[in-house]
Order: structure tokens, then C-alpha cells, then sequence
């Protein structure tokens, strides 16, 4: 999820990584650390930013300034809060094996207690730190295996996603690194070789890089590198030259972080879902939670609470916990909770959601519903945030950093965790072990189906030339898909100041229908659901008016293309999944449009990324 660096070669490596770190600081992280091996190895990590790490290195007797090997992290905290003792680099017992790691170690809590038992003890409340320990553990009792053989076997029995970097003073003078599900890219320089999670922090070395692949490792030396499989399969890497600037790879290719947001959703989707969604047992598995789950699914009530996007993330929530878990919710807006009198207190049960978990209205409604007797949760992104600890017991978000101020996989990532919480709170209740399993089985497939909607670029392209001049919007949509148009609509705000309102469909005809002319865009989003037909009429009535249809449909929907004046398409699906799907293409058209008309997508005018003023 965050920064990685590596280095071993002939220069100063405290500096190599320093620098390094520096580049990958526009990914956004909470904590910094290197540890650099000099005979020994010595470590200083610390949460806060890389100049401050900067700063304690100088002031740290222990740094040897001439050591020419180590390896450095940034961190963006998923398993323990943003501390200095949560920071990487991680250690084992004795000192001398230090890792880095990004991703999630799935099966981190059953590997704690099985070290635990062979006397391991752990010094971070973080997933990463098993990880060394596991290969101290394998190194000393597997005869004969050497450090390499250490960090293979280990691979072999964690589950999850990693980029790993680890050094040790038993095997000096070699990194190995290893990535499955996280990137990770080798720069070759001349008897010296740079290791990162992106190659932001190599171009200032090098152009030549060799790409690692998921289930490939790296043994990298002062003179060379060998790459293998995880099965321990020699592989021939093709050097690739790097031909684009900093700022590009920083932004991953695209040309803002807004885009490579949105392009990112498949994998934050997996991220998101990793670990919890069990299809084999038809459950869902939220650590965060489990110890009040019993309580939250004897909840009297459940009252959402949130503001902007997070609040459309809510109030697709409602239906999905009425839904599945047949729980009533409410949904409020938080500034408009807090100066109510409102009805709350034990046996109810307030959730509450924010990107940056600093919300200020957010954070306010939670104090008063504890207050007031009330089991509070909260879906969060940012660990250890003040919502994320003033709450009962939550759930991460798990998308990673996201630096766009209009908010895209932050959403999805939210939607996705209310899916699994209402699911999680069907069990036994509502639902049987079958459908829980189908639920899963169509949220596993998520990201597969978000990756086809997203070829649909080019043609949103098109759209978005014809209405980029267009100074209103209409978005429809209906059951689950009525929070998606007030979700398209902000959006559409947000980031090209274009006015633009959401109705539930069926809405349309007690007011906004007169709005509709020939100057008029209408976003109707509109999959084959029970609601169908009905928001065909809805259609029908927009033509008659002369307004512009641009449909969200069903793949197939032959019948919408003689109505509608464009059709994007987007995968079949249960109804409660089409959100996460029909979402994708509003996001990218006002994207497109916000672009096409010159704006600041990623720091869009009058808008600040975490609202902490009320
Ligand atoms: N899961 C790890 C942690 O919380 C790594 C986070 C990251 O990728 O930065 O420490």
C-alpha cells in the first residue's frame, strides 16, 4: 500500500533511502523508517513525516553513516495505529533481521499465536511483524536452510498481499525482496541496485529496471540479482527502460491522482475485501467487530451518520443492512444530528463513516450518541484517526491513501464494507448459509466486473465532449442506484462546477420535471432491477421534454439503446452489487467533463480533502 525502498551498492545508504522516501511521500503515509546493516544492523523509525525521520537519523548515535546496505518504509498503517513502535522497519528478537513490508498479512492473528507458542514475542500491533519472526523461527529450526530458504518458506505460509525488503547481519551483503499483490520494481545502477515500490525514487539513478512479478522473489547483491519464483523457479527478467518523468509515475501513468483513483478500484476492492470475504464458510470475517456482534445484531435501530460522500456510501448502507440483516436504519446528515434533540440511547446503535475518520460534524455526532448511552461503530480509512478511536469497535476501509479531494475508491471501499457488515449481521437472522454464499460469491467478482467497466473510457470520453458546456445535470436513479445519482451528482459538482442534482427517479415528475428542455442532461441510471420499467416511463418522459438521456444499463439491454441518446454499459449483477458497478461510470464522466473544461480535478476550487471545521 505505501513506500518501499531498498538499497545496496557503494554509496551512503542512510541517504539512498532518505531520499528515496522522499520521493514516495506524494503516495501520502503516516509513519517513516530505514534500517541500514553495518555488521549490525541499526533501525530508527518513527511515525510522522521523512523529514523528521531525517532529523532523528542525524541525532541517532547508532546510524552508521558508512553503511552501504539498507532498506526503508513508509508507512500507511492497516493493522495497529500510526505509532512509533507500529513503524517499519520490524525486527526480530535478536536484532539482526530487519523487514519492511506493504500489503495485509491475512493470517497474521493465527501465525501471532502459533509464534507466541514457540516463545516468540512481539513488539508492534502490526500484521508485517510476524513476518520477520516467522523467518527467525524457520532459519533456526529447518536444518541446514539458509537466509533465502528463511524468507521463501515463510512466503509459502502467510496468505495475503506483500512487497517485502529484508536484510540481516547472519547474510550480509544481499536484500532479498519478494511481492505478491504489492509492486515492486529492481533499478540497476553500476555495482549498485535500488529497490522500490514504484520507480519514482530510481529515476534519479537509473532508467534500467527490472519489474518484479506477483510470486516472484529477488536476491539482490552488490554485483547482481537473481529473481526466481516463490517455487523457487529461476525466471529471465527483460530490463525495461524507463522513459517517463517523476511526475508521471507518481500519478502511476494517468494524468491526475483523481483518475488513477478511480483505475485503482479493482485492486482496492480486493484489498478491501481480503481476508474478510469467506465464501467456503459463508461468512464474512470483521475482526473489527467480531467481539460485538452479537450486540450490533440485537440493535433496536441502527442510525448512520456521515456527511458528503460518506453519507451516500450510508444511505446505500440502509438498504443493504434492512435488507440482509432486517435491522430499520436511519440515515443523517451528522451536522444535522448534532443540533437535533435527537432520539438515541442504549440498545440503539450509531454507525459512523469518514474517509479521514477527522470529520468534524462526524466526530461530533458520535460524542453525542455515546453520550447518550449509544453502542457506537465506525468505517473509517485512516488508522488511529480520532473517529476511528472514539468509537465502540469499526471497520477499516483498507483503500490505501487517497489524495484526489474528490472521492472515488474511498467510496467504493465503504460501500464494499457495508456490504460485508450487513451481511455479517444477516447471519442466522435473515439469511440462510446459501444465499450468504451467493451474496459472496457476487462480491468476489466485483473487481473482475469493475475492470471491464472501466474499458468503457474512450466512449465516456465521447459523452463527455457532447455536455462538457451543458450548465445542469440530472441524475435518476432508483432503490439501491438513488444514492449512485446523488453520489454522480456531487461528483459532477465537486470537480468541473457544473450544477447538477440527484432525484430518486420516480421524484422527477413532482418538480425537476420542469426543468427539462433540450439543454438539459439526464444521467438515468437504470439496470435491469424491479424497478425497470418504471424508470423506462422516466425516460419516456424526459424525451417528450426533449431532455438528453445518458443511460447506465445492463449489458444486453437492447430495449434502452431506442430511448436513451447514449447507453454506457455496465455488467449484470444482484441489484444490491449494481451501486459499486453503476458508480464507476459517473466518476469517469465527470472526471472527462471536469477536465475537458480545464479544472483543477485534484484540487478542485473551495474544497479541502478532510473536513475538520464544522
Ligand atoms: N499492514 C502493514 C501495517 O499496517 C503495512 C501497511 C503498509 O502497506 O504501509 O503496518
Amino acid at each position: 500500500m505505501c513506500g518501499i525502498v531498498g538499497y545496496i551498492g557503494k554509496q551512503e545508504a542512510a541517504n539512498v533511502l532518505l531520499g528515496g522516501l522522499k520521493r514516495l511521500e506524494y503516495r501520502g503515509y503516516d509513519s517513516a523508517g530505514i534500517a541500514v546493516l553495518n555488521g549490525s544492523l541499526s533501525v530508527v523509525k518513527q511515525k510522522g513525516n521523512v523529514a523528521s525521520l531525517g532529523e532523528a537519523i542525524k541525532q541517532s548515535d547508532g546510524m552508521v553513516s558508512d553503511a552501504t546496505i539498507g532498506i526503508g518504509h513508509t508507512r500507511w498503517a492497516t493493522h495497529g495505529d500510526p505509532s512509533d513502535r507500529n513503524a517499519h522497519p520490524h525486527l526480530n528478537a535478536q536484532g539482526d533481521i530487519a523487514l519492511i513490508h506493504n500489503g495485509i498479512i491475512e493470517n497474521h492473528a493465527a501465525l501471532r499465536v502459533e509464534l507466541a507458542n514457540h516463545g516468540y514475542s512481539f513488539s508492534s500491533d502490526t500484521d508485517s511483524e510476524v513476518l520477520v519472526h516467522l523467518i527467525d523461527h524457520l532459519w533456526e529450526s529447518i536444518p541446514f536452510l539458509d537466509f533465502e530458504g528463511a524468507v521463501r518458506q515463510a512466503l509459502t505460509v502467510v496468505e495475503g498481499a506483500y512487497g517485502i525488503c529484508v536484510i540481516s547481519g547472519r547474510e550480509p551483503d544481499k536484500v532479498i525482496v519478494a511481492r505478491k499483490g504489492s509492486p515492486l520494481v529492481i533499478g540497476i545502477g553500476e555495482n549498485e541496485f535500488f529497490i522500490a515500490s514504484d520507480a519514482a525514487p530510481l529515476v534519479e539513478y537509473t532508467r534500467k529496471v527490472v519489474y518484479l512479478s506477483d510470486g516472484e522473489m529477488a536476491v539482490v547483491h552488490r554485483d547482481g540479482y537473481k529473481v526466481k519464483t516463490i517455487d523457487n523457479v529461476v525466471q529471465e527478467k527483460a530490463l525495461t527502460e524507463l522513459d517517463f518523468e517523476l511526475e508521471e509515475i507518481e500519478k502511476g501513468g494517468f494524468e491526475h491522482f483523481m483518475l488513477k483513483e478511480i483505475f485503482e478500484q479493482p485492486d482496492v476492492m480486493e484489498d478491501v475485501m481480503r481476508g474478510r470475504v469467506r465464501i467456503e464458510d459463508a461468512r464474512v470475517q470483521l475482526g473489527g467487530i467480531a467481539d460485538q456482534l452479537e450486540q450490533l445484531r440485537k440493535a433496536q435501530r441502527i442510525i448512520i451518520c456521515a456527511c458528503g460522500t460518506s453519507w451516500h456510501a450510508g444511505l446505500i448502507g440502509e438498504y443493504l443492512i434492512e435488507e440482509f440483516a432486517n435491522i430499520p436504519v436511519e440515515v443523517d446528515y451528522a451536522s444535522e444530528f448534532r443540533y437535533r434533540k435527537p432520539i438515541i440511547g442504549p440498545g440503539d446503535v450509531m454507525l459512523v463513516i469518514s474517509q479521514s475518520g477527522e470529520t468534524a460534524d462526524t466526530l461530533a455526532a458520535l460524542r453525542l450518541a455515546k453520550e447518550k448511552g449509544a453502542t457506537v461503530i465506525g468505517i473509517c480509512n485512516v488508522v488511529g484517526s480520532t473517529i476511528a478511536r472514539e468509537t465502540h469497535c469499526g471497520m477499516y476501509t483498507h483503500a490505501g491513501p487517497e489524495i484526489g479531494v474528490a472521492s472515488t475508491k474511498a467510496f467504493t471501499a465503504q460501500v464494499i464494507v457495508l456490504t460485508m457488515l450487513a451481511l455479517a449481521l444477516s447471519k442466522e437472522r435473515t439469511m440462510s448459509d446459501a444465499e450468504v454464499m451467493q451474496a459472496l460469491y457476487c462480491l468476489d467478482t466485483l473487481p473482475e466486473r469493475v475492470k471491464n467497466i472501466l474499458e468503457c473510457r474512450d466512449q465516456i470520453v465521447d459523452i463527455a465532449e457532447h455536455y462538457k458546456d451543458a450548465r445542469n445535470f440530472l441524475y435518476l436513479g432508483r432503490g439501491y442506484n438513488f444514492p449512485v445519482a446523488l453520489e454522480g451528482a456531487l461528483k459532477l459538482k465537486e470537480i468541473s462546477y457544473i450544477h447538477a442534482e440527484g432525484y430518486p427517479a420516480a421524484e422527477m415528475k413532482h418538480g425537476p420535471i420542469a426543468l427539462i428542455d433540450e439543454e438539459m442532461p439526464v444521467v438515468v441510471i437504470a439496470p435491469k432491477d424491479t424497478t425497470y420499467k418504471k424508470v423506462l416511463s422516466n425516460i419516456e418522459e424526459v424525451r417528450t421534454r426533449k431532455g438528453r438521456v445518458i443511460a447506465i444499463a445492463t449489458e444486453g439491454d437492447e430495449e434502452i439503446k431506442a430511448l436513451a441518446d447514449h447507453v454506457i454499459y455496465v455488467p449484470a449483477g444482484a441489484p444490491f452489487i449494481m451501486p459499486l458497478l453503476t458508480v464507476i461510470p459517473l466518476q469517469m464522466l465527470s472526471y472527462y467533463i471536469a477536465t475537458l473544461r480545464g479544472c483543477d480535478v485534484d484540487r478542485p476550487r473551495n474544497l479541502a480533502k478532510s473536513v475538520t471545521v464544522e
